[in-house]
């Protein structure tokens, strides 16, 4: 059994995605041709923001975000402590200081609560100013974008959404990358929209900041590519990864109707023996990964290993929080640092999902698990 199946979603699309690709090779334009900006434009749309400027991955959307708004030496940056490290990283390396907070046991998203008493101690200690806040979208959940907006607002703080893992989901009837003051995402290909090698996304709905992006990403061009204005990267989509993409994103709507339906079975079959995903009222999730909670360390270790004697693949995302990275740690933090974040940790494990997932195999699943908790 396949963790993630994108063979599948290839073999629907396949005509289609073949086609485009010829088309590239045979037009000869792989740098920013005109399949990039459409791309852009369709998912600006999609998304409901005005601009997307695509960019080589999400990591990089990111990190021209930090660099747009000049985030750095001095600044705090505060985020979940439970996500990718690339949310954080390219901030950090900017020289900005992390903040970690913990994350809520029900959406496992940032809590409101615990970044507000972070962002208040930040103040307090008056080493680092409060600048932004980085709102994950985690596991496809979206975030409780309004308490957050608050929040951002009472501090003055810039709100970035990273939406690598959240390409389809919508809260409130607004979809995730538009969440935020700007956005970043990433088309890896696990992601719920993902392409076949790397790229990435930022959004926004200021003319003026998609014009910086659009610098950024060619090294800091002015008005031609050698009139050069600032330091910036050399990051792009190929064009055959937009041609890719803009197969993908027809059906995209119709991926995240088959993830509700098999996210619920799952849920449905599994709730009385595991803690299985909480989605908001109101929220839809793309369900980037099908994350369970077993009880304890101990549980969760057991099931993982019955579930690979019977060809099961399973992955934790992600094995440590943030602040346990070795290239985070302090004492500081001591133990009862994010506590949930670290319960997180000890409990859950995702189990194989993809909007090609057969009820066959979920059946399967779920058989082992149920086994082996004996219910
Ligand atoms: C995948 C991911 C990224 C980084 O995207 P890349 O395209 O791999 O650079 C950033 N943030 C989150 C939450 C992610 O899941």
């Amino acid at each position: 059994m396949e963790f993630i199946d994108l063979k599948s979603q290839y073999q629907r699309l396949k005509p289609e995605i073949d086609k485009r690709v010829l088309q590239v090779m045979e037009k000869g334009k792989f740098i920013l041709a005109d399949e990039v900006r459409e791309f852009e434009e369709k998912i600006a749309q999609y998304v409901g923001m005005k601009y997307c400027v695509s960019c080589g991955n999400g990591t990089e959307a990111l990190q021209m975000i930090y660099m747009a708004y000049g985030i750095g030496e001095g600044d705090a940056v505060f985020c979940p402590d439970m996500t990718f490290i690339a949310s954080i990283e390219p901030a950090v390396m900017l020289g900005a200081h992390p903040v970690f907070c913990d994350i809520e046991m029900s959406s496992y998203n940032i809590d409101p609560a615990d970044l507000e008493i972070k962002i208040k101690k930040t103040l307090d200690e008056g080493i680092y100013h409060p600048k932004a806040i980085v709102a994950v979208d985690f596991l496809g959940n979206p975030v409780n974008i309004d308490i957050l907006r608050e929040i951002a607002n009472r501090y003055h703080l810039l709100l970035i959404e990273d939406a690598a893992q959240a390409m389809g989901a919508e809260i409130k009837g607004r979809k995730c990358g538009s969440l935020g003051d700007v956005a970043a995402t990433s088309f890896f290909p696990t992601k719920p929209l993902g392409c076949y090698g790397d790229g990435g996304a930022v959004f926004t709905n200021d003319e003026s900041l998609k014009e910086i992006f659009l610098s950024l990403r060619t090294h800091g061009k002015g008005i031609s590519k050698y009139d050069n204005v600032r330091i910036g990267l050399n990051s792009r989509l190929d064009t055959i990864q937009a041609a890719i993409l803009l197969v993908k994103l027809e059906i995209l709507e119709d991926e995240v109707k088959r993830r509700q339906e098999i996210a619920a079975y799952y849920t449905d079959k599994l709730k009385d023996c595991l803690v299985t995903p909480y989605i908001e009222e109101g929220s839809i999730s793309s369900y980037a990964q099908y994350v369970v909670l077993a009880e304890d360390e101990k549980q969760k270790n057991e099931l993982m290993e019955e579930l690979k004697r019977n060809g099961i693949p399973t992955i934790c995302y992600y094995p440590n929080p943030l602040h346990k990275l070795p290239v985070f740690e302090k004492d500081e933090y001591g133990v009862t640092y994010c506590p949930n974040t670290v319960e997180y940790t000890q409990r859950a494990f995702a189990i194989p999902f993809s909007p090609y997932l057969s009820q066959k195999d979920q059946n399967q699943v779920i058989d082992v698990i149920r086994k082996k908790i004996k219910i």
